[in-house]
């Protein structure tokens, strides 16, 4: 989650924050007319909300539940939209090696945080063999997709509230909206600047609640942040949390927090996943083969890596 290290507090923004999708969607814009702007506002929410009930693994009804209820079994249908998010997960496994790997699920789905439960080694043995992208296989001529094992769950946690935030940006622009923030937990995308200002987006510290770590100033960028502290418990010194490494099945460990931004916020939360499961060096090198994309990783030492495009004059500063 991120904090906004200064505040919207002129009559003309308009903002409101809503729990959704396990975490807090919230969205601030400036607009010339407000009411016209409050509906934008409600435009973006229930997008959101439609984005939820197509994706969540929670909902029995979703088309996602749908899939991973019958996708080992035949080939299912699947909509141009989730066809597509799935099709972009799947190269960005390939991308990162198979770090981000939306059948971590197969394991994943028997942790709950809040109740405090995990999987005992047996169970994250067994289930192992199902985490692997190369079991789910997409068909584009008939927009179908089939697990090749029983056994195999997808969940698209790790990447669709960036893409909950690209659709409320391209809502919000459609709209007419020049100047805005639309953040789903860790993901963030400004939309412009803050009228004539940078937007000053803060990176937590990940272990002191509330507190700012960095500052960066940001504008008409997406930005994630994977933490070990979104959802967690800790049991004898071990914090067991949300980011799985596909290779163990276990929490990924070495890193408290991996940010990465670019242009695309679809983009820019896969991937600050992937860099917090491949750690300080094999993330960054990631990193620094994609142009347009930077990244900040705080390991498990607090200590703080930045990707090299951003060792510049213009560098964010460390508090
Ligand atoms: P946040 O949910 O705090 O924004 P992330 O974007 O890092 O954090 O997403 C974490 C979520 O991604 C987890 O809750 C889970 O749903 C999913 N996930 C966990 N491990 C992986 C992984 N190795 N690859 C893809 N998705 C993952
Ligand atoms: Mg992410």
């Amino acid at each position: 989650m991120l904090l906004f290290a200064s505040c919207v507090a002129d009559a003309e923004w308009l903002g409101d924050a809503r729990p959704m999708m396990g975490t807090e969607v919230s969205v601030y814009l400036w607009s010339d007319d407000p009411e016209a702007g409050l509906a934008t506002l409600e435009a973006v929410f229930e997008e959101a909300d439609r984005i939820d009930h197509l994706m969540s693994t929670y909902k029995d009804d979703s088309e996602i539940s749908k899939i991973n209820r019958t996708a080992a079994e035949s080939a299912v249908e699947v909509s141009h939209e989730l066809y597509r998010l799935i099709a972009r997960s799947l190269e960005i496994s390939v991308l990162t090696q198979g770090a981000f790997d939306i059948t971590y699920d197969s394991v994943g789905q028997h942790y709950d945080f809040r109740e405090r439960q995990r999987p005992d080694d047996e169970t994250v043995m067994s289930e192992l063999e199902n985490i692997d992208y190369r079991h789910v296989k997409l068909d584009d001529m008939s927009a179908t997709i089939r697990f090749q094992r029983h056994g195999v769950r997808i969940n698209l946690g790790g990447i669709a509230k960036g893409y909950v935030v690209e659709r409320g940006i391209d809502i919000l622009r459609s709209n007419g909206i020049e100047h805005a923030i639309v953040t789903a937990g860790g993901d963030s995308r400004l939309l412009g600047d803050r009228r004539g200002r940078p937007w000053m987006v803060g990176i937590r510290d990940p272990r002191k609640d509330g507190e700012v770590a960095i500052s960066v100033p940001l504008q008409d960028e997406a930005i994630s942040t994977s933490g070990d502290y979104e959802r967690f418990f800790d049991e004898d010194g071990v914090r067991y949390h949300h980011i799985i490494h596909p290779g163990t099945g276990t929490p990924a460990d070495g890193v408290h927090s991996a940010t990465v931004f670019g242009p695309d916020a679809v983009t820019t939360d896969a991937l600050s996943t992937s860099v917090f499961v491949m750690g300080v060096d094999l993330g960054l090198r990631m990193i620094a083969v994609l142009p347009d994309y930077e990244s900040i990783v705080i390991d498990a030492e607090g200590q703080v890596f930045f990707s090299d495009g951003l060792e510049q004059p213009a560098d964010p500063t460390v508090e």
